[in-house]
């Protein structure tokens, strides 16, 4: 079935990204593919157009509110209004210190804070922003003491501060007696989750849909060779909740088009 207008993909160039780029376009839509890396970027583009499918670079790191504007700034001066925006640029570094809390924070907790907070005017009614979590960032297993400034999700002031005193405990030592998880990567995803749900709140008066997927564990360099899952079937229910019909479901966690416990 054909979905119209354009979507903007987060680190396109490759994993997951690129293959939501690749199914976004089939289904008819006009594919905006963003890379941090201007090199790679290009790459994933060409390699796109030899399969017959064409979309349109735009460099961008999440990590540089630089890079935000300027992104913003281009779509702007040519009047264009997204439907769909996919935050799927995500990292997982090795190790846990205070540099891995704070650097994987700034990529998937607070790069798609920004991004989306930036080119939210630029959102027709109805779009759907999508973002791509993990099963990794659930409430489940959560201390008490951490689940009951996250559920239900504080204002986006006290999430902020919140992720900060994340950062803070790992750097005195002290995150394990706080009640924080010893992975940072969980922390940002139950940060995003925790924000996607004050969102789609926030943003029923637009009517637009916002909901968190996880792709299940899927062979990309994050997920390894011997995840279970192909990009192919990884990227289903990321294209399918950007692609979310208007009334459809908002404030939602979503894995494999099926609701799960946030
Ligand atoms: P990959 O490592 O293959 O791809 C990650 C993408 O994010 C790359 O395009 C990378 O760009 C990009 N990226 C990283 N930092 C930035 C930045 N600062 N600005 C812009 N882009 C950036 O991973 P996946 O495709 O597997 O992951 C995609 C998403 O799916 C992530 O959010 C991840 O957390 C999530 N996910 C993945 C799972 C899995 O099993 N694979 C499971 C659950 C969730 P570059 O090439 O320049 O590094």
């Amino acid at each position: 079935e054909k979905v119209t207008g354009t979507a903007l993909v987060t680190g396109g160039n490759r994993g997951l990204g690129l293959e939501v780029c690749r199914q976004l376009s089939r289904r008819g839509m006009r594919v905006l593919l963003s890379a941090r890396d201007i090199a790679e970027g290009a790459k994933a583009t060409a390699a796109l157009r030899s399969e017959g499918i064409e979309v349109t670079f735009e460099p961008l790191d999440v990590t540089s509110q630089e890079s935000i504007e300027q992104l913003a700034d281009r779509l702007g001066r040519q009047d264009l209004r997204l439907a769909a925006l996919v935050n799927n640029a995500g990292i997982s570094m090795k190790g846990f210190d205070e540099h891995v809390a704070e650097g994987t924070l700034a990529v998937n907790f607070f790069g798609a804070m920004h991004v989306t907070e930036r080119l939210l005017p630029l959102m027709e009614e109805h779009g759907r922003i999508v973002m791509v979590s993990s099963g990794a960032g659930a409430l489940e297993g959560l201390s008490p003491a951490i689940r009951q400034r996250i559920d239900p999700p504080p204002s986006r002031e006290e999430l902020i501060s919140l992720l900060r005193t994340f950062v803070d405990d790992v750097r005195s030592g002290e995150y394990a007696q706080k009640g924080w998880p010893g992975s940072a990567y969980r922390v940002s995803k139950l940060g995003l989750n925790a924000l996607t749900r004050l969102w789609a709140e926030e943003l029923k008066p637009r009517h637009l849909l916002v909901n968190a997927v996880c792709p299940g564990w899927v062979k990309t360099r994050m997920g390894g060779p011997g995840a279970p899952r192909s990009v192919e079937e990884g990227a289903d229910t990321l294209v399918w909740a950007a692609t979310l019909p208007p009334g459809g479901p908002t404030g939602c966690f979503f894995r494999d088009r099926q609701p799960i416990p946030w």
